[in-house]
């Protein structure tokens, strides 16, 4: 939520809003595989039925669009950025739904028993069926999602209407809700103004972490493994697709002055007798990758500028020792490439990064 510091900020930050000057961008989680690329949805959305806040995509609903960008997938779920255009009621929820992957714990848009094994793909189910059970939602069913779903009443716990009323006030009581009910896996990440005048960002969610995490923790074990320097980090990287690594490598791991990041690639091309890193491979590293080498040789960052990767983890940001101002970050962002700090390896990544010969 904006809270404007004075009328006249809130009247120029409103007209902005007003005037769609602003850009939005958004994660969610999501069921299944999301398409690489940029996936641009453009069906117009209907309030279908207001009273279940049901929204569909319909030929005479009002004009709507969405681009989204997947940033990694872990076999099961994707994390993936979405960028609203317009702003209709459950729009980003919906794009998605119709695109066959709803938001993988949406309690409205991806729950089977409401929508059938489809879950909505492409505008399936009928309204009214579809409203009907909204209905029951929440009073005589839970709530259930595709990532946790209510199958038979075995599955029964969240709120739900308990047929006992409050002795005070004979109000309904329900039963305490469940994860279904809480929490929904979509995120406002960024608002930034078209003039650049001001932006604002948040971090990741856990929920859109904690599927990268085991993969972090696999390159900082890669890390371990360096023989330590006086003149160098010793850093650990991780090539991953779909859930499965493709190649590890850490700092001199081959011969030479050789990099984390750089060792994982030349390892994969020296496997597979390509040059060529699958669409869709996603890099773990413990430190920022380099942006310039003293040593004259290509940087880490062009080395992956040079690939099909888009999506780089990172455990720390590169300390001055050696280069000031790593401008990898910079770099990457500014090429489109999702660059995202895993945070909580601050410390292990630093450790593993200095230690002595
Ligand atoms: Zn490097």
């Amino acid at each position: 939520m904006f809270l404007a510091k004075s009328g006249k900020g809130a009247d120029k930050m409103g007209a902005l809003l007003r005037d769609r000057e602003v850009k939005k961008e958004y994660v969610a989680r999501v069921k299944g595989e999301f398409p690489l690329g940029d996936i641009v949805c453009e069906e117009p959305l209907l309030t279908v039925a207001p009273k279940v806040a049901l929204n569909r995509v319909k030929p005479s609903g009002k004009p709507a669009k969405t681009a989204f960008k997947r940033i990694s997938y872990d076999g099961e779920t994707s994390i993936v950025r979405c960028r609203p255009f317009t702003g209709r009621t459950h729009q980003i929820r919906v794009h998605l739904q119709y695109l066959g992957h709803p938001i993988a714990n949406d309690p409205l848009y991806s729950n089977e028993w409401v929508w059938g094994p489809e879950l909505g793909k492409n505008g399936a189910g009928d309204d009214e069926i579809i409203a009907e059970r909204l209905g029951h939602i929440g009073r005589s069913r839970p709530a259930g999602t595709w990532i946790n779903p209510v199958i038979d009443e075995s599955d029964f716990k969240g709120e739900m209407l308990t047929g006992t009323k409050c002795e005070v006030c004979e109000t309904d009581l329900f039963s305490d809700p469940s994860a279904n009910d809480l929490d929904l896996w979509l995120h406002a990440l960024t608002y930034s103004a078209n003039d650049k005048s001001w932006s604002y960002a948040t971090p990741f969610p856990e929920w859109a972490l904690e599927p990268n995490r085991q993969y972090m923790e696999l390159a900082l074990e890669e890390a371990k493994k360096c023989e330590g320097t006086e003149t160098a980090f010793s850093v650990g990287a991780l090539l991953v697709k779909d859930g499965e690594i493709l190649s590890t490598g850490y700092s001199r791991e081959l011969p030479g002055n050789t990099h984390a990041e750089q060792c994982a690639l030349e390892k994969y091309y020296e496997k597979t007798g390509t040059r060529e890193i699958p669409e869709g491979t996603v890099i773990y590293t413990t430190m920022e990758p380099c942006s310039e080498r003293l040593s004259g040789n290509l940087p880490c960052t062009d080395r992956i500028l040079d690939t099909n990767i888009q999506t780089v983890f990172v455990g720390v940001l590169e300390p001055d020792t050696f280069v000031a101002n790593n401008v990898g970050k910079q770099k990457l962002t500014d090429a489109g490439i999702h660059y995202i700090h895993i945070p909580g390896y601050e410390k292990a990544c630093l450790a593993a990064a200095t230690k002595k010969p």
